[in-house]
């Protein structure tokens, strides 16, 4: 590798804060040295973001990094994984260094957000593509897998479902995309365009539901997507209400046609979708935890585990309808 992009790992990327006594050996060696928590296993994922494909081109750089590791924290937190630590695979067009420093700083705000700590990287030169490995623990038998929804469990998720889905819509009609600052976005949370750019990992929900839900999810591809995912590896169907959806204040006041559409079928909202028995959610409802997590994200209970395959959405009226559960497919 030569001097030049050496320089540039250390000015951006080295010496960052470790949040965790487990990272014995973080950036600038041939590998980090990790020591998995006591009696935990590690939860890995990756998530790759190439530039016109998963973010807008022109989309602040801050922006950029904050999101790259948000979305897969989001993994770790549908595991009920805490972070522990990721690496960085950046593809770089060129060695801009405004765009650097400012995708550095937003990838850096999200890593102390989250208490991660980045322990290594590559960096090589191609078209603009950020790949982000997260690494969490959990105990083992505590972790929450896919395949565990029983015929009779519901069906929940947190949070509000189809608001990043607008928000994107709104960014794709209006287009001013690079008018968004970071640190505007993370002051406003709940706005739609926020949603879409900065997504809340739902950590706190993960580490609640450990000892409730028996299946997990988060929600990128869109919600029948995603819970089609569920459904498949529990070898069940499900039926979803959708009156009984989510909906935000932001998103049912927003002039998009069909907040019930987006809401089953949008992607990006990286809220968790799980399924219970309704002895463990009644369980759930009386946690401390649980009401003390409630004051600012709800939890709604949208549908069943049945016998069957696949996932079916009813309305109120009782009839139901098919909606395509396709999500983003790249190839
Ligand atoms: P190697 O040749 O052993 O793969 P590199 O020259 O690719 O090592 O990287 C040197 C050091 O810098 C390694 O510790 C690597 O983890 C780290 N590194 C490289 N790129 C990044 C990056 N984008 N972010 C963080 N650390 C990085
Ligand atoms: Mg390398």
């Amino acid at each position: 590798m030569p001097a030049r992009e050496f320089d540039l790992i250390k000015r951006y990327f080295a010496d960052w804060p470790t949040h965790d006594k487990n990272v014995l050996l973080g950036v600038g060696d041939d590998c980090a040295l990790i020591n998995p928590p006591a009696g935990e296993v590690l939860a890995v994922s990756v998530d790759t973001m190439v530039s016109g494909v998963h973010f807008f081109p022109n989309t602040p750089a801050a922006i950029v990094g904050f999101r790259a590791l948000a979305v897969s924290i989001s993994d770790l937190a549908a595991m009920g994984a805490a972070p522990l630590s990721f690496t960085l695979s950046l593809t770089l067009p060129d060695a801009d260094e405004s765009w650097l420093s400012e995708f550095s700083r937003g990838l850096r705000t999200a890593a102390d957000q989250y208490r991660i700590s980045l322990v290594g990287g590559d960096t090589t030169r191609g078209p603009l593509t950020i790949g982000v490995q997260v690494i969490g623990s959990v105990p083992q038998a505590l972790a929450l897998i896919r395949r565990g929804a029983k015929v009779g469990d519901l069906v929940c998720v947190t949070g509000t479902l189809g608001d990043s889905g607008a928000g994107l819509s709104l960014l794709q009609e209006h287009g001013n995309v690079s008018a968004y600052t970071l640190d505007d976005v993370l002051a406003s949370p709940d706005t739609l365009i926020s949603r879409f750019f900065c997504p809340t990992p739902r950590l706190a929900f993960g580490y609640l539901l450990r000892s409730y839900a028996s299946a997990c999810i988060d929600v990128s591809d869109g919600l029948i997507a995603d819970l089609s995912h569920v459904v498949d590896a529990s070898s069940v169907g499900a039926v979803i209400q959708s009156h009984q959806l989510p909906l935000s204040e932001a998103l049912r006041n927003s002039l998009c046609e069909d907040p019930v559409t987006l809401a089953l079928s949008s992607g990006d909202d990286y809220e968790l979708c799980f399924t219970v028995s309704e002895d463990r959610l009644n369980a759930l409802l009386d946690d401390g935890r649980y009401s003390e997590l409630v004051r600012t994200v709800p939890l709604t209970v949208i549908g069943r585990i049945v016998s069957g395959q696949g996932v079916v959405v009813q309305s109120m009226q009782g009839d139901t309808r098919s909606v395509t559960s396709s999500g983003y497919h790249h190839f």
